[in-house]
Order: C-alpha cells, then structure tokens, then sequence
C-alpha cells in the first residue's frame, strides 16, 4: 500500500478517525489523509477520536481517547481486564459479530491476495457457549511492590497482569492459579526474574482433559527443586482429587521459550490423557495438543468430510504434529502418511496410533517439502492430501509437487488467511478449483481465524 510519506502527526492533537476494518489481531484500521493507522479496542463502523504514539513509514498507531459514533456491534466485555491483558483482542464485540468477521476476512483474503472472486464460504461455525474452552493455560510469574503476581502478560509486553478470573480458562485452572500464589507465599519461594535471571519459580502451567476430568499441573522452575513441594502437592490434591500429574520443569535459560527440556513428576505420572472424537491421547508437558477440543472436533470432523474417503485411498497428512487428523482419516483410508518437522511429535504420534490400535497410518520426519518430493520421485502418490501447515503456509516447493502428483482432492486446513488466499491462488492456477471454505471459530474472543478448504483436481 502506498503511504503520502509527507504525512508527520501531531503528539498532542486529537484526531477523528473512521475504522474500515479489523487486523488479525482485531486491531482496528483506519485512515487519516489517507495514511494507514491502527488503534486497539474498536470496531468497523466506528467514528472515534485517537491520539498518535507512534508513527513509522507506513503506519502509525493512535490510542483510543473517545468513541463519538459506536458500532451497533458494540458489546461491555465480560473481562474487567481486557483493555490490559493481551490474551482477547475482540471481547467489546458479540459473539456473532466476530463470526462475521472471521468469515469476512476468510472471504477478502481469498479475493484480494487470492484472486478468486466466486468463492464459497461457509457462515464461521462458532460454539454454542464460547466460554472456558482452552484447555491449557501458560501462566507468567513475577514480582510486584512486593506481591507474586501470576496472569497474562500486557499486550505487547511483559508486565504481567494479575488478580482477575479468565473466564476462558476452565474454573480449575484459575483455581490452580490461587494456590500456587498462596503456597508460593508461605513457601517463600523465590520468584524468577527475567532480567537478572535469578530467581526460581517462571511458569504456571494447566492441563485440562475435557472428557476425562484429568489435570497436570507444571511449575516451570530455574532449579531442579522446589523447596516444601510436597505442601503444595497436599494443597493442590486437597482442592482437585481429579489431578493425575504434577511435575516440575527445569528451564535454567534465560529465554522466553516458557517450557525447558527435562521434566521431574512430584505427584502421579507423566502425562494426562485425553480423547478427540473416538482417539484417545497421552498429553505430556512437551506435547503440542489443539487448545479448544470441542472446536477441534468440529474442524477435523470438516477435513474427513472434504477428503471423501471411500476406503481405497491413500493420503497424505501433512504438518501432522502428533498425528490427530492422521488418526481421524485413517477410519476411512486405506493408507495414511503423516509427515511432520518435530521428532518428539512423530513419536507422540506413533505412540498415539499405538494407543489406538491403529496399523494403516505411518509417519515420517521432516520438512514436508522435502519428504514428500523425495517420496514422488520415489513413486509413492496420494490420492488426497490434508496439509494443515503453521502460519506461513506451505513452500512452494510442496505445491509444485502436489501440481504434478495431481491427487483428487486436498484439503487445506489454515490459522491465518493471507497465507491460505496465496496457496490457494498458485493450486487454483495450476489445475485446482475451491470447492468450498469453512471457517471454524477456534479462539473465541481473539482474532484468530481457523479455516478448512476443499479443492478439488480440475478434469481435463
Ligand atoms: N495437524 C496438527 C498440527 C498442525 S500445527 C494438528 O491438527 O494438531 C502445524 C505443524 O506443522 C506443527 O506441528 C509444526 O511443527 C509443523 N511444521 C512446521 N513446518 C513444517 C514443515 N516444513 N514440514 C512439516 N511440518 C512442519
């Protein structure tokens, strides 16, 4: 987008702007003399009065002073904290609104960056009760004026915001919160800060099984002891007899990768368990695991509906993490080759067909761009391809393969839309068409968009 470069804002000044559109992030978007400018907390439709803090080239950013004309869409957000905390971007939004507004930006990206006009997407699928859906919680720990503080951090930084109920967190996890800052005061334990890296305690962590009930509780700590544990073991099973794991994890870097490498169990076992549709997983500290299982089902149950299967084909699930989706397709599949970049998710994912009892699924290693042209040129095909990539897509290199092994179907599922809309702009340049888009609302109250696409082989 080109900016008028000239353009220099006043510090002081008010100015009006309109919002036209929301970010991923649910940053509202504007103009003012035709320079793009992004501010927190309001909605398209809005007419608001903003103060600049900050301008570069190509943008600048206003903070929100007054809101002279609110959007019909407007709603109080449930969360006394949400202007703070960076956990919701769009809580002052209703629920149908922002899927509207997931399915709307679903559709723009695939018509702007895709170049694909006649598109079909589908109304976003959202939850019936969009409340304490997350499964897991990762909460920071630090020292203020003399009181522990563990919540979420600030948008954009790391003051760590305390003292509130996360109503999309389960009510065990925010429980679990209180008691390790209870336990931590009359412990004494030793709060670990960042920039000195002294210290001990870093992380909470809150694993929930949905069906099963079952709780992991992690503290991750600079050390590899945690001074009177077993009080807090006594606490923690006092309140919550459903939890089955309580472990210490040993981070010693200073790092913002919350979770180190080595795990010490204090209480029970090593993981929890947890099922997603009829599959049943073992869930460790480490393990990557979808963070909304209901959603999880939906979107997956979409995916085996868009693949087709009939029992004769062999798919390909690529970007498998722990082999879920690989899990779901094999009910229908001859054949299932997960290919997946992280080792110890392969190995969760071997562990889980295991589990399972479940022989036709197979999983490979590495970068998916690189196993699967390898396995081409080797003559294995696919007659339909999941491919379920992180936020910056696949590799074109993938893609030209994919062009060229000309399997039926593939089914695209995506977390960011910009990167879908460019995939799907070189598969439909080269011998594909959509079929259909269903955006799923995995995140609630964020401006995360979750979206699963059919394409199909366009016969000559
Ligand atoms: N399909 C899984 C996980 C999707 S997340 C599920 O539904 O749970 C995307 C996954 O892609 C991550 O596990 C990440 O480790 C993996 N990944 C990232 N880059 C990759 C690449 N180039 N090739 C294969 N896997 C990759």
């Amino acid at each position: 987008m080109k900016q008028p470069s000239h353009k220099i804002f006043l510090q002081k000044k008010i100015y009006k702007m309109d919002i036209t559109g929301l970010t991923h992030e649910g940053q509202g978007v504007g103009k003012i003399e035709g320079f793009v400018v992004f501010v927190d907390g309001v909605l398209p439709g809005e007419n608001v009065d903003i103060k600049i803090v900050k301008q570069t080239k190509s943008y600048a950013v206003g903070r929100l002073v007054n809101i002279n004309k609110p959007s019909e869409n407007r709603i109080k957000p449930f969360c006394p904290v949400f202007d703070k905390c960076g956990g919701c971007a769009v809580q002052h939004m209703t629920y149908q609104a922002q899927l509207d507004f997931k399915k709307d930006t679903v559709l723009q990206n695939i018509r702007r960056i895709g170049g694909i006009q006649d598109v079909v997407v589908n109304d976003t699928i959202g939850m019936e009760n969009p409340y304490k859906y997350r499964n897991k919680v990762q909460y920071p720990v630090g020292w203020d004026n003399g009181e522990i503080t563990i919540g979420f951090y600030e948008t954009r930084s790391h003051n760590i915001i305390d003292g509130s109920l996360c109503d999309i967190q389960p009510d065990e996890s925010n429980k679990i919160r209180d008691i390790v800052r209870s336990f931590c005061k009359d412990a004494g334990i030793a709060i670990y800060d960042e920039k000195t890296g002294k210290g001990l305690l870093r992380h909470v962590m809150v694993r929930k099984g949905f069906r099963t009930n079952e709780i992991m509780v992690v503290l991750v700590i600079n050390g590899d002891k945690l001074l009177k544990s077993d009080d807090l073991v006594k606490k923690l099973l006092e309140e919550f007899p459903d939890i089955k794991s309580i472990i210490l994890n040993v981070n010693t870097k200073n790092t913002n990768i919350i979770l180190g490498n080595k795990n010490i169990c204090i209480y029970g076992q090593m993981y929890i368990t947890d099922f997603i549709g009829s599959f049943k997983f073992e869930i460790s500290p480490l393990s990557f695991f979808q963070v909304n299982p209901i959603q999880t089902e939906v979107l997956y149950e979409k995916a085996l509906e868009y693949a087709g299967l009939s029992g004769n084909e062999t798919v390909f699930d690529l970007y498998c993490g722990i082999g879920t989706i690989s899990l779901y397709l094999s009910q229908r599949a001859k054949r299932v080759i997960g290919v997946e970049v992280v080792p110890d998710a392969i190995s969760d994912a071997r562990r889980n067909a295991e589990l399972n009892g479940i022989t036709n699924v197979e999983f490979l290693v590495g970068e998916a761009e690189k196993v699967i042209p390898d396995m081409y040129s080797q003559g294995v095909k696919a007659d339909v391809v999941v491919v379920d990539p992180p936020r910056k897509g696949c590799d074109e290199v993938l893609l030209s393969t994919l062009v060229e092994m000309q399997p039926q179907r593939i089914v695209y599922v995506s977390c960011n839309p910009s990167t879908l809309a460019r995939d799907l702009k070189y598969l439909t340049e080269h011998g594909f068409e959509v079929k259909e888009v269903q955006p799923v609302d995995m995140f609630p109250w964020t401006g995360h968009v979750e979206c699963v696409v059919l394409m199909s082989r366009v016969e000559k």
